[in-house]
């Protein structure tokens, strides 16, 4: 994950945000070939569920022909929107603050393992050892686990490096809310030099906050989405009075979300801003099971089109205890990201069956998400607790006349988390010769050419000779069609280590005999197979290879 972090800085995929001054915690920025990278996810995904779907025709695994459409909706929205969704109640994470450091943490991401004591210096004792039997709960955040834990428990216990076998571990790693509070005395917090200093869990809300107009008062609050699906089911009605979609349809957003979490961590994996790819599919309730697992196949088979297969990408059904009880299905797509320890995956996508709770709500008021059938949760006032729009958002289906509220398939995937995974199955080291046919390691990026910032770079061999004059027509004309690069500098095998690193497929490479017989030599990224070609067939030939892929 280092090596990749590192390549992602030096070759401008990704930077920290604001990092002439220190750099803001859980804000990213894409650079010049980043930007590229996510604009392909996020384009290959807009074109492959919106613009390019065909409404006429049964997909393989779908119950039936469908629509597609799209929303492009405000990061601010009026705030009952939030309260009715149950965000303003329910979107909150428990934290953990250490009063020492005054560090917060995310209760169930503080990694922690019990250690003997026993016989070991007391805590905070340079004379002193624990005559009785006694553990601790030594945590950690850090991504490399192993060593910190170890690091820290050799601090704690005044243990001598030469010494860490004497470390006597008790079980393996677990997460400190499955430890009880009552031994929260015995927890070593992650940046502490005491014991015992954990506060009690408490709920955080995850929203941002902002004001609407001159007044900063509770009457104009505001928050920053921290979804993009809520525009989509306020505007639902929208959507079926001004277009002739009928259900079932979707409607698909791609837009910025936000979320103040509470340790933002993992390189962009967990961020405080972030993009979402979001659909909301509208269904008949007698459907609704055949249509998620459509859906979920079909994102499966979606991440995997685009070169995130085999091993690292799984699909996991949640057990029916994780789900909420008006769900039928949940699923998500998991990626075995390298930060995560061995065996454990990161979701990348979540699919859900959310039944008419969402229409529901915006059209009753919060249901209460316990209840069983879902009912208005009231105050003691016998009122709503948030009042719904009162609007009707069922749907009459004009064939049958029967009316109803549409259930809701909802695959949510992250673009950021996308982009990082495309970046992580990429990055490969493997031995090509270097201009005097001697094998060197290089670092290559295998993106999928579809996704790959930069199509094709144009090298003339040397500078002279008219080779630059047909390498620059060359990437003029390929320009036009997709990103191209046009490089005359160094030696030619550096220039091609350089393209390697930045994921490029294909390298063209106009030498003396291109200038005798209008010729061009084109290489492959991955095979660094060579192939000599007419010059006028190249952009096509580009083009089809690119394109071909999909
Ligand atoms: P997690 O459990 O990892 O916090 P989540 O279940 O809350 O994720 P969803 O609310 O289902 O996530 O959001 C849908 C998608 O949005 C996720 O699958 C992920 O790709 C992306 N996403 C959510 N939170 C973040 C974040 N903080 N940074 C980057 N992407 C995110």
């Amino acid at each position: 994950m280092e090596k990749l972090v590192s390549l992602c800085r030096r070759r401008g995929f990704l930077f920290q945000s604001s990092e002439i001054y220190g750099g803001l915690n859980g804000f990213w920025d894409y650079g010049p070939l980043g930007v590229e990278l996510k604009r392909n996810l996020k384009d290959a995904w807009w074109r492959d569920m919106v613009a390019a779907h065909d409404d006429l025709t049964t997909h393989a695994g779908a119950p039936g022909a469908y629509e597609m459409t799209g929303l492009d909706c405000t990061i601010i929205m009026h705030p009952q929107v939030w309260k009715v969704s149950g965000h303003y109640d329910l979107f909150a994470d428990v934290l953990v603050e250490c009063k020492e450091s005054k560090k917060r943490y995310r209760y169930d991401q503080v990694r922690c393992r019990w250690i003997d004591g026993t016989g070991m210096h007391l805590p905070g004792s340079d004379q002193q050892y624990a005559t009785e039997q006694v553990k601790y709960l030594i945590a950690t955040v850090a991504e490399n686990e192993a060593e910190d834990l170890e690091k820290r428990a050799m601090k704690l216990l005044k243990v001598r490096s030469k010494d860490k076998d004497s470390l006597k571990w008790i079980d393996g790693v677990t997460t400190l809310d499955q430890i009880d509070t009552q031994d929260f005395d015995k927890v070593f917090a992650p940046e502490a030099t005491k014991l015992g200093t954990f506060g009690e869990p408490r709920d955080f809300n995850l929203m941002f906050e902002s004001h609407a107009g001159a007044l900063q008062s509770e009457d104009n609050k505001v928050f920053l989405r921290p979804e993009t699906a809520q525009g989509i089911f306020v505007n639902f009605k929208n959507v079926t009075d001004s277009s002739r979609v009928k259900v079932p349809f979707g409607i698909a957003q791609v837009g910025k979300s936000f979320r103040n979490e509470i340790t933002p961590r993992n390189f962009t994996f967990r961020s405080r801003e972030f993009e979402q790819m979001e659909i909301e599919f509208f269904c008949h309730p007698s459907q609704s099971q055949d249509w998620y697992k459509y859906w979920r196949d079909r994102r499966m088979a979606w991440w995997q089109s685009l070169g995130l297969s085999g091993k690292n990408l799984i699909l996991r059904d949640h057990h029916p205890d994780e789900l909420s009880h008006y769900s039928t299905g949940t699923a998500d797509i998991e990626y075995a990201f390298p930060f995560l320890p061995e065996g454990e995956y990161g979701e990348l996508e979540g699919i859900a069956h959310r039944g008419d709770f969402d229409l529901r709500s915006h059209m009753e008021g919060k249901l209460d998400p316990n209840s069983c059938p879902l009912t208005v949760q009231l105050g003691e006032d016998g009122k709503p607790v948030h009042r719904g729009s009162g609007r009707d958002l069922t749907y009459r289906d004009d064939i049958t006349n029967e009316r109803f509220t549409p259930h809701v398939i909802e695959p949510s995937a992250g673009a950021d988390r996308g982009a990082l995974a495309l970046l992580c199955e990429a990055y490969h080291e493997d031995t090509a010769p270097d201009d005097k046919g001697q094998d060197q390691t290089r670092v290559v990026m295998r993106f999928h050419p579809r996704i790959a910032p930069v199509k094709a770079a144009v090298f003339p061999l040397v500078k002279k000779d008219g080779m630059p004059e047909i390498a620059q027509d060359l990437y003029r004309a390929l320009k036009k069609k997709f990103p191209a690069f046009y490089d005359e500098k160094g030696a030619v095998g550096r220039r091609y280590r350089r393209q390697d690193e930045a994921g490029t497929p294909y390298c063209l490479t106009v030498d003396g005999q291109s200038v005798q017989d209008q010729t061009v030599t084109l290489r492959d990224r991955d095979t660094l197979e060579q192939v000599r070609m007419k010059l006028d067939d190249v952009v096509e030939e580009i083009e089809r290879r690119v394109t071909g892929s999909c």
